[in-house]
């Protein structure tokens, strides 16, 4: 596991592109969030929100929290880079994916558990 967490980290993000996708997306333009908006705005989005996509482990791009964080925190740096977003991209952290995220999550541990107890029980008789 260490490896590939040290594989990924090596990746460099270029800020030019989309920091979260990465790609160029032909039919949406990247955005900035309003420069009077210090304090709420798409960063603290994406600070607050990415790491806890990250781990529930659902991510819904492949992206490495890291990679948004040069030191000093995922927020700050954004905002030194003037890290530029898709929209829709933004729109895939926002709390209502996050929050069924959450509950995706906590549906499959349900149905986990009950497998496994249906396994175990099996096993014993
Ligand atoms: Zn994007």
């Amino acid at each position: 596991m260490a490896s590939v967490s040290v594989f990924i980290s090596k990746h460099q993000t270029d800020w030019d592109r989309c920091c979260l996708c990465q790609t160029e997306k032909k039919d949406e333009n990247l955005k900035l969030p309003p420069p009077d908006s210090k304090g709420k705005d798409g960063y603290t989005n994406i600070t607050k929100n990415v790491p806890q996509f990250n781990a529930m482990n659902r991510l819904p791009l492949i992206l490495d929290p890291r990679r948004v964080d040069e030191g000093g925190g995922i927020e700050t740096t954004l905002r030194k880079r003037q890290a530029q977003y898709h929209q829709s991209c933004r729109l895939m952290f926002n709390n209502t994916k996050l929050d069924m995220a959450r509950k995706d999550l906590l549906q499959q541990l349900m149905h986990f558990g009950k497998c496994h107890r249906n396994l175990e029980d099996k096993a014993w008789k």
